[in-house]
């Protein structure tokens, strides 16, 4: 999921006319216009990040150590909630197996979208249709 650094941003607007899904606006600052994505209507095309003459449009792929820390404080956060050793060890056991779902959900979907390989749309969309409904009726 793209992102915007503020700081390169120099509100030109170039990112905001390439989006082909409009989820990048341009908001007032107190100096210049900046830039901002709506990461629930991004298709993650990237075109906006081609188009930056600043490169300020970022991949997500950056904040990885950010992501880390913010897990590593939370999980810290929920143990020490706990008094005792063995209460504590119980929920580090919960939150790694918290992330181990997640992580086995991402391979999951990495795996199920290479499988689909290089359809053409209608045959995809079916498929994608079809999988979601599997999906449901498995969660059911
Ligand atoms: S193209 Fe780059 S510099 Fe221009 S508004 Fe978008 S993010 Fe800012
Ligand atoms: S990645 Fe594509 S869909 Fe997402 S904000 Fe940029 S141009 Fe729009």
């Amino acid at each position: 999921m793209p992102w915007i650094n503020a700081e390169r941003c120099n509100g030109c607007g170039l990112c905001v006319r390439a989006c082909p899904v409009y989820a990048v606006r341009l908001e007032a600052t107190a100096t210049t216009p900046r830039a901002f994505i709506d990461r629930s209507a991004c298709v993650l095309c990237d075109a906006c990040r081609d188009v930056c003459p600043e490169r300020a449009v970022r991949s997500d792929r950056e904040q990885v150590p950010e992501a880390v820390a913010a897990n590593m404080a939370m999980a810290y956060d929920y143990v020490s909630r706990y008094e005792t050793f063995v209460e504590q060890k119980g929920q580090l056991a919960r939150t790694l197996q918290h992330f181990r779902v997640r992580l086995a959900v991402a391979e999951r979907t990495i795996r199920q979208l290479e499988a689909l390989g290089d359809r053409p749309v209608p045959e995809l969309r079916a498929l994608l249709e079809e999988d979601a409904s599997t999906s449901h009726s498995r969660a059911n």
